[in-house]
């Protein structure tokens, strides 16, 4: 169930620079979870567009983490915000958020998908030890993903916008950030480049 809200005010446009990015948002109740706030920013002068969720629930910075034991679990919903950084410890994958990165709501599956598209893109320019790493690890991805997934999901989220919502809630495990925690991780608008990295 969406219901449309029309909030629009101009912004200055990150491609452009011309003051004609307009956002408009759309509240979205997610099943088992309760309701999220769609945010769709587009220039009209240029066409960029970028997306963001936020929670109206959980306001504090977490930790969020998830065992994918079955091709079921690859269903379980994720709202992913434009702060959280998504991590595989299993893949050595860690996706930091960018300057612009997005927020969405999807599934295990479809964040396994945006991690291969962020490291196939990555391995376009990678050489040498890093191209075979990395091309390893999409090996294992691909391989988790199409046969017997066994890995676990980790989001952590200093903004707290973010969520995994499994219809068993045992199934997703919830701490608090600590501040040492806090000093250390990516913000996204507040810090540097989006770049997937490799361990
Ligand atoms: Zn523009």
């Amino acid at each position: 169930m969406a219901r449309h809200m029309d909030a629009t005010l101009a912004q200055q446009c990150p491609a452009c620079d011309s003051p004609s990015m307009q956002t408009s948002q759309t509240e979205y109740e997610v099943e088992h979870f309760g309701t999220v706030l769609i945010s769709v920013s587009a220039c009209t002068r240029c066409g960029y567009r970028h997306s963001d969720v936020t929670t109206l629930t959980n306001r504090e910075p977490i930790e969020l983490r998830t065992k994918i034991w079955s091709p079921e679990d690859l269903n379980i919903r994720v709202i992913k915000s434009g702060t959280a950084t998504v991590s595989i410890p299993e893949f050595r994958a860690t996706i930091t958020p960018g300057q612009y990165s997005e927020g969405y709501i999807s599934n295990v599956e479809g964040i396994l998908s945006k991690i291969e598209d962020a490291l196939t893109f990555m391995l376009s320019t990678a050489k040498g030890q890093k191209l075979r790493k990395g091309e390893a690890m999409l090996r294992k991805m691909r391989a988790a993903r199409d046969s017997k997934p066994k890995f676990t999901l980790v989001i952590k989220d200093p903004l707290g916008n973010s969520a995994i919502v499994a219809s068993n809630p045992k199934k997703v495990r919830k701490r608090n950030l600590t501040p040492r925690e806090l000093r250390h991780i990516k913000f996204g608008q507040y810090a540097g480049h989006q770049d997937p990295e490799l361990h």
